[in-house]
C-alpha cells in the first residue's frame, strides 16, 4: 500500500504519526507542524478520559478543531495504558473479561474503559481511525498471562466492531476501526490473535505490545513474524517503533505506519537527529562543543530551525531553560522523522 484515504483525507504511505497525547505536541502549533510537513498525529483516548476533557472537547465540534490539526488524527484505545499503568502497579487498577478500571493516583477517580466506551469516545471524538481496546502485554510475561490477554483482545475487538457499526451507523463520514494484534513473543499466539481478527474484518490491524525485550533489544523476529500475518492490502501499523534504524527494519516487513514519542521527547532533552550516510548520529546540543558552533543542526535540513539558527544559539536556549528551546528542537527532530519517511519510500523505488 502506497496510499491511506479516509473520507476526503488522503496520506502517503509510509506515514509517521508523532504522539500528541492531550490533542497537542509540547512546544509547537499544528503550523509549526505543517511546515514540517506533518499533519497527521496520534491523539491518546485514556489521557483524554481522565482529564475529564472529551465533554469540552466535543463541545468545540471534535478533536480536530479542538487540536487545530486537520490532517488524519488516530485516536489510541487506553489499551497501552493497561500496561504502562494497571499491569505495572496493581494500586492502579485492575483488567477484567469487561474492560480496564483505572484509579486516579490519589484511589478517588475511576474510569472503567469497556469497549463500548472505548468506541463511542473516540467516535464522538470525531477520530479519523478508531483503535479497538486491547489487552496490551509486556514481553516478558507469562504464556499464561499472554493467552489470557489474546483472548481479551480478541473478545474486546468483536465487541468494538459491534458498538463501531452500531455508533457509526448514520455517520455520513465514517472513519477506520483498526484492530491490535496481542500475544507477546510466542509465535502461535500472535497468529491466533492475527487469524480470530481478520475473520472480525477490520480496516487495518497493529502489532501491539511492548516491541523491545527488557534488555531493551528490538524483538525483530517476533515483530517481522506478525507482519507476514497481516493481509498486505491492509494498513499495517507498527505501535510505538519509534527508533529510525526499528522503523526502517519494520518498513522491509511491510508495515507502512509508525508513531513513537521518540523525537518529540528527545527534543526536549537536547538528543537531535542528524542524518549521516546511510544512517543518522545525535547531536547533544547542550554538550560543550556547540558554544562556540555557527552552523545550523544539519546542512542537509530544511525545517525551519536549520534554516534560520545556528547550534550555538540552541545551545544557548537550552542553557538558559528558554522555551524557545523546546519549540526549535521539536521542528527539528520531526522535521527529521517526515523525511526519514521520504527516504524509506524512495528506498522502496529505487
Ligand atoms: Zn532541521
Amino acid at each position: 500500500m502506497d496510499k491511506l484515504v479516509i473520507n476526503n483525507k488522503k496520506i502517503e504511505l509510509p506515514a509517521f504519526f508523532p504522539d500528541a497525547t492531550y490533542g497537542c505536541i509540547k512546544g509547537v502549533s499544528p503550523d509549526d507542524l505543517k511546515n514540517e510537513n506533518i499533519s497527521n498525529v496520534v491523539i491518546n483516548t485514556y489521557h483524554l478520559l481522565s482529564g475529564n476533557n472529551i465533554g469540552t472537547v466535543n463541545k468545540v465540534g471534535g478533536i480536530h478543531k479542538y487540536s487545530g490539526i486537520s490532517g488524519i488524527i488516530i485516536t489510541d484505545s487506553g489499551g497501552f495504558q493497561a500496561m504502562s499503568l494497571v499491569r505495572r502497579n496493581n494500586k492502579m487498577g485492575k483488567i477484567d473479561s469487561g474492560g480496564i478500571h483505572f484509579k486516579s493516583s490519589n484511589g478517588q477517580k475511576e474510569i472503567y474503559l469497556t469497549p463500548e466506551k472505548c468506541i463511542k469516545t473516540q467516535i464522538d471524538l470525531k477520530s479519523d481511525i478508531v483503535m479497538c481496546l486491547d489487552d496490551c502485554t509486556n514481553p516478558e510475561e507469562s504464556k499464561d498471562k499472554q493467552t489470557e490477554s489474546v483472548e481479551r483482545t480478541v473478545n474486546w475487538a468483536s465487541e468494538c466492531k459491534y458498538f463501531f457499526n452500531k455508533y457509526t451507523k448514520n455517520l455520513k463520514n465514517k472513519p477506520l476501526l483498526f484492530s491490535i494484534i496481542q500475544g507477546g513473543n510466542f509465535k502461535d499466539l500472535r497468529k491466533k490473535c492475527a487469524d480470530a481478527l481478520i475473520g472480525i474484518g477490520f480496516d487495518g490491524y497493529a502489532y501491539g505490545g511492548w516491541p523491545v525485550d527488557k534488555n531493551r533489544i528490538f524483538l525483530s523476529s517476533i515483530v517481522k513474524y506478525t507482519a507476514e500475518l497481516i493481509p498486505d492490502n491492509k494498513p499495517k501499523y507498527a505501535m510505538g517503533v519509534g527508533k529510525p534504524e526499528d522503523i526502517k527494519k519494520c518498513f522491509g516487513y511491510g508495515y507502512n505506519m509508525f508513531d513513537c514519542v521518540l523525537p518529540t521527547r528527545d527534543a526536549r532533552h537536547q538528543r537531535l537527529y542528524v542524518f549521516k550516510n546511510s544512517s543518522y548520529e545525535y547531536i547533544h546540543i547542550s554538550n560543550w562543543k556547540y558554544k562556540n558552533d555557527t552552523k545550523p543542526i544539519s546542512n542537509n535540513c530544511g525545517c525551519h530551525t536549520c534554516k534560520n539558527y545556528s547550534r550555538y544559539f540552541l545551545y544557548n536556549l537550552f542553557k538558559n531553560k528558554d522555551p524557545l528551546a523546546i519549540r526549535l528542537a521539536t521542528i527539528h527532530n520531526l522535521r527529521f522523522y517526515s523525511d526519514l519517511m521520504i527516504k524509506l519510500k524512495q528506498l522502496k523505488i529505487s
